[in-house]
């Protein structure tokens, strides 16, 4: 058996690779840079989390971990901890004292992972403590999450992304694997080329997730018609519905609640207190229908989401099908489905043409629009056509 699968069922108790996991890791494994697109549920975080220990084994050292979002780095390290994996993460939750004894024991070298934020990975006293372990051979693997974070074009952009090309520079024969579930080809050039990932082998799976059913209707009155499929299909199941305002919002949350269902909003206006008791609660209690704008999602694993809901036409396709991929995790049936209308796509034409973007984003975005839409119409059973 190789060390891989060996990992894999005494560690993580799974029979057998899923998909593309196999060739990534052990591409990995034997030194290579990876670019790793997966959609979300896929099963990413294998892809270097076998790594991180085989090598580790090997007497490799330790991996980095960069990773935007906090509570993900939590949860992962916790799952570890509980597998008897050694990890840590340095955050800006931590205090000095505790900092200070996560860094000892990275120098110490008694880390098999290690997450930490992009922001945290670039400061001179981060990459002194990397020095040390690679003058010692003991810096194994670097591991970028949310890769697509480094490029201008999507909406999740973090200027930090940018400078972990200096973990090229200065550590190149160290490999890295960056993943994301984000396809767009653009967003893929940027990624390669603001990581100085030139040298990476792409791994791209394809978004199918055959037990999402995707389904599209005609929008006429979207909070009946929502009702309806909810009340109808999923009643006391738990859900995302997504819209576009903040106000719509918080009218469809009241809306659901008013009808007897357990919603609850989600938005960038709200506290973030408030933010985090409900994305909590919809994470730990059964059934919640989290009525949201994009700002929610990211990050977020619950397995058993069986439908995701859109009552606005998303950004784009990338954005749709990260956001449908929340639903069924798990692998059981899930639900996407989407009420649009003709003047969704005329108010997003206008966004676009009106928005100060360069001329040729613009005809990127719209492109995307229309890639969109051709879904739309290509699923819809009915086959409305749009105008014109
Ligand atoms: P992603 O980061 O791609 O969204 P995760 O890495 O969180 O996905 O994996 C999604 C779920 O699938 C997790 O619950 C994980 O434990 C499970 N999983 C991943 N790989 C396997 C496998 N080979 N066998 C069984 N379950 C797996």
């Amino acid at each position: 058996m190789s060390p891989a699968l060996s990992v894999l069922h005494d560690v993580f108790g799974y029979e057998r690779f899923r998909g593309p996991q196999e060739d990534i890791i052990e591409h990995v494994v034997a030194g290579g840079d990876a670019l790793v697109l997966m959609p979300t549920g896929g099963g990413k975080s294998l892809c270097y989390q076998v790594p991180a220990i085989v090598r580790r084994e090997a007497g490799q050292g330790v991996t980095i971990v960069v990773s935007p979002l906090i509570a993900l780095m939590h949860d992962q390290v916790g799952a570890l901890l509980e597998a008897g994996v050694e990890a840590a993460f340095l955050n800006s939750t931590l205090d000095w004292p505790q900092t200070q004894e996560v860094e000892q024991r990275l120098a110490r070298g008694e880390l098999t992972l290690l997450y930490a934020a992009p922001e945290r990975v670039t400061t001179d006293r981060f990459i002194a403590l990397l020095d040390g372990l690679h003058a010692r051979g003991q810096l194994s693997l670097f591991a970028i999450d949310e890769a697509h974070c480094v490029s201008q074009w999507g909406h999740d952009f973090r200027p930090e992304y940018r400078q972990l090309a200096v973990l090229h520079e200065r550590y190149p024969e160290v490999p890295r694997i960056a993943l994301t579930a984000t396809a767009d080809a653009l967003t893929r050039a940027d990624i390669l080329e603001g990581l100085r990932l030139e040298e990476a082998r792409l791994f791209i799976s394809s978004f199918d997730r055959p037990n999402i059913r995707y389904r599209l209707e005609e929008k006429k009155e979207p909070v009946a018609q929502l009702m309806r499929f909810i009340t109808r299909e999923h009643l006391g199941d738990a859900g995302v519905v997504y819209c576009q305002s903040r106000r719509r919002v918080e009218e469809l949350a009241l809306a659901l609640q008013d009808a007897g269902l357990q919603a609850l909003p989600y938005h960038a206006g709200l506290p973030a207190e408030v933010r985090q008791q409900h994305q909590d609660r919809f994470l730990r209690e059964d059934g919640i229908v989290m009525v949201a704008t994009i700002a929610f999602g990211m990050g977020i694993d619950k397995p058993d989401v069986r439908f995701v809901a859109h009552v606005d036409l998303p950004k784009n396709i990338e954005s749709y099908y990260q956001e449908t991929g929340r639903a069924g995790r798990d692998g059981l049936p899930a639900d996407a489905w989407m009420v649009y209308g003709l003047q969704d796509v005329v108010n997003q034409r206008r966004m676009i043409d009106e928005g100060d973007a360069a001329e040729e984003f613009k005809a990127v975005l719209r492109g995307k629009l229309d890639a969109l839409l051709a879904l739309a119409e290509a699923t819809d059973c009915r086959r409305q056509r749009l105008g014109g």
